[in-house]
């Protein structure tokens, strides 16, 4: 027998029962947002239209590191320091891997358990980097959802290996960078410019032997960290943390919480929003744009044939590119 699918909840219920903290009700809503089907889309921007007047109100952190730093560990000893000062708190994960390569960097663990078991926790596991930005502008909107839904701390957590530290860079309020020590001032295959990214990092596994070398990298970073901003006034602060004995941990959040104040005392705070604000606007209109383009049948067909004639050398990139845009803009008009 053929089963009978389940009635989609409408606008009004998604709305009250996300406005209302309805946790059940926030994860249909965050599946909504990353359904790809046109009937979902639709509703999800009706929903997504409806609770901004909900959303603003949370402390945004984004968390990076390479996979085995300690990401899980740190951000579930984070969070019950969190949960002792703010009602609730939301972790949202961004997994980079490409769906080429296959498997999950984040993994299929189960991460942060005991956090995960608070009822005032919210965790949602990686959403994949499948489309470049689609799962910055997801993301984005997921933190929405959860600041309607009351949750006021917000951490979006991304592994620190591609490009996703700079999307989530743009979204939140304070970036925090986990290093491992020992690596010295190879910086451990990232890039150097994250460094620049970050409002702090944080050197992990600082616990048994492993202390020196700690204080030892973050020397190191300090120094770096402090050429990298030369000319920039104040240097970042470099902090050692264990997850396993609970050290530097409070240190941090202090830190987090006391930027934030002062940056909301001197309105950098609200001018760094309005930017990301800005930025949200500009990345949503390029992903609008791109799959529009790809929606015609006769744009992909032209590209096919220019990208053949481009990569024999038959064809200059700029003449194809603009012949590409000719072709795109008589195809929007045949569709008008
Ligand atoms: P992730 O891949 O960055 O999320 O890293 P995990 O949180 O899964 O941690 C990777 C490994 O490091 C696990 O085996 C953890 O038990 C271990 N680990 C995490 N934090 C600490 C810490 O503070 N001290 C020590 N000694 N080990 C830790």
């Amino acid at each position: 027998m053929k089963q009978q699918a389940k009635p989609r909840p409408t606008l009004e219920s998604f709305l009250t029962g996300v406005v209302n903290g309805d946790r059940v009700v926030l994860a249909q809503a965050i599946t909504l947002i990353e359904s790809h089907l046109p009937e979902d889309e639709l509703l999800g921007a009706a929903l997504l239209e409806k609770i901004m007047p909900h959303t603003g109100n949370s402390v945004r952190l984004g968390i990076t590191g390479v996979p085995g730093v300690g990401k899980s560990t740190f951000i579930e000893s984070l969070g019950h320091v969190v949960l002792k000062s703010h009602k609730k708190l939301a972790v949202l994960s961004i997994d980079p891997t490409s769906p080429i390569g296959g498997g999950s960097i984040l993994g299929d663990k189960t991460r942060m358990e005991t956090l995960s078991k608070q009822p005032r926790a919210f965790i949602r596991p990686s959403a994949s980097m499948d489309t470049t930005g689609g799962v910055a502008q997801r993301t984005r909107e997921c933190m929405l959802l959860c600041e309607a839904a009351g949750f006021d701390v917000i951490i979006v957590e991304t592994v620190g290996v591609g490009q996703s530290e700079y999307a989530v860079k743009d979204m939140v309020d304070f970036f925090l960078l986990l290093m491992l020590a020992g690596a010295g001032d190879d910086l451990q295959g990232m890039k150097k410019g994250i460094l620049e990214l970050a409002d702090a990092i944080a050197i992990t596994k600082a616990d048994g032997n492993n202390v020196a070398a700690a204080r030892q990298a973050q020397a190191i970073y300090a120094q770096a960290l402090h050429t990298t901003r030369a000319g920039a006034s104040g240097t970042s602060p470099v902090f050692t943390t264990s997850a396993v004995s609970h050290t530097g941990i409070e240190d941090v959040w202090k830190a987090i919480t006391g930027f934030v104040a002062e940056a909301k005392e001197n309105k950098s705070f609200d001018r760094q929003r309005k930017r990301q604000y800005a930025t949200w606007l500009r990345d949503q209109f390029a992903d609008l744009l791109k799959a529009d383009v790809q929606q015609f049948d006769e744009v992909r067909t032209a590209q096919a044939l220019l990208e053949s004639e481009v990569t024999s050398g038959d064809r200059s990139p700029r003449s194809a590119a603009s012949e590409l845009l000719t072709t795109y803009h008589r195809a929007i008009r045949s569709r008008n």
